[in-house]
């Protein structure tokens, strides 16, 4: 981490006040190195770099902007964004090869948009210049007129960018806060990117669920864990209803879409500590702690609702047919005096599932 600068004491802060400042936001800087370290989920962890920014810049405003998945083409901006009045983050992207994302790489220090428009202007006549850079400009001034861009960096290169609102006394940035931005973006940048290898490793690209090998895992530890606290644990597994001949009428790639949306449900009904995982092809499964056989019978019951009611368009059909699905759902609890290894609750789930085929489909079955 870098060494602030002696700066001045700015008007208002007695000597004391200022130093205790100082103390008090190199704090916040360890206790936030521990945080962001031990956090690999990306979606809590992009809370804590925008809650920390806010609170210790004293503004209302924040969102980060970072690399999707695996490509490098753009920035856009994360959907946890905080007091920016506009209706979808998605629409707010930065191309990468954007002069503008150059000039944050290469510029010393922080700069706000009222600094790169100045850039911009006095350079007309360059790359600057760009359509690619004007638009990220116009954009970033929907957000608000007075950002201060905080580049993200890591391994030499910017991942994401952090974007403040103006602080809410109106006044311009100190020296000081934006050195605790900039070692704050330090750490965001290493985090962020960590969090990104690790979702890269454990999520299903396609429906975004868990991984098999993840599921497996994690299964493992609940279940060691659920040993010890004789606390129940649940466990459902689905199987869509006679999938094969949706893919043989409508195409495989119909499919992968019916797939994904089923994939949605699961992931909106997983709650804390649940997992939702993708255990095979179009079998899903949730791993739920704490839940009784009761519990989990009703979240079963849900999910089956939810995905008989759910109605796909059909993007291949020119009319405006509607594409419909069931699925049938195993579900059973965790045995603490007799499971030893993982397949013996799985075996137990997938009898369970097996009982649902056979009693006609569309159906949750338990087996305790
Ligand atoms: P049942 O009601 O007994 O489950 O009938 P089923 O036809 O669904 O039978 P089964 O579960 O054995 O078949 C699974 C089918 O799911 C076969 C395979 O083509 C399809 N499938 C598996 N993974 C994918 C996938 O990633 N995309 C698509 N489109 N289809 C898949
Ligand atoms: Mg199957
Ligand atoms: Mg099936």
């Amino acid at each position: 981490m870098r060494v602030q600068e002696a700066t001045a004491v700015p008007a208002g802060d007695t000597f004391i006040e200022h130093y205790e400042r100082k103390i008090h936001s190199q704090k916040q800087l360890i206790e936030l190195s521990k945080a962001l370290n031990s956090n690999l989920d990306l979606r809590s962890l992009i809370d804590s770099i925008l809650n920390v920014s806010l609170a210790q810049s004293r503004c209302l405003q924040a969102g980060v902007y970072l690399v999707p998945e695996v490509d490098y083409h753009s920035l856009v901006l994360n959907e946890n964004f905080i007091g920016f009045e506009i209706a979808n983050a998605n629409d707010f992207v930065i191309p990468y090869k954007s002069d503008l994302v150059k000039l944050l790489a290469g510029h010393p220090t922080l700069l706000t948009l009222k600094e790169i428009k100045e850039i911009a202007a006095a350079t007309a006549h360059s790359s600057l210049a760009e359509v690619d850079y004007q638009e990220a400009i116009l954009q970033l001034s929907q957000l608000n007129e007075n950002l201060l861009l905080v580049p993200l960096k890591a391994k030499g290169r910017i991942n994401g960018i952090l974007v403040m609102g103006p602080k809410s006394d109106g006044e311009a940035y100190l020296a000081e806060e934006k050195a605790f931005l900039s070692d704050l973006a330090s750490l965001a940048a290493i985090a962020v990117e960590n969090a990104r290898l690790y979702e890269l490793a454990t999520v299903d690209m396609m429906t975004k669920l868990k991984i098999h090998h993840y599921f497996q895992a994690r299964l493992r530890e609940e279940m060691d864990s659920a040993q010890i606290t004789k606390k129940p644990l649940g466990l459902l597994l689905t199987d869509i209803d006679h999938f094969k001949k949706f893919n043989d009428t409508y195409g495989h790639q119909v499919g992968d879409l019916v797939l994904k949306e089923v994939a949605k449900v699961l992931i909106k009904t997983a709650r804390g500590r649940d997992t939702a995982a993708r255990y095979g092809g179009e079998e899903f499964a949730i791993i739920a702690p704490g839940r009784s056989l009761e519990d989990m019978q009703k979240i079963a019951e849900k999910i089956r609702e939810s995905i008989q009611k759910m109605r796909v368009p059909n993007p291949t059909d020119k009319g405006d047919e509607i594409l419909k699905v069931t699925i049938s759902i195993g579900v059973t609890v965790l045995r603490h005096d007799e499971d030893q290894e993982n397949k013996e609750i799985i075996e137990r789930a997938d009898k369970a599932l097996y009982a649902a085929k056979h009693g006609g489909r569309n159906r949750v079955e338990v087996l305790k």
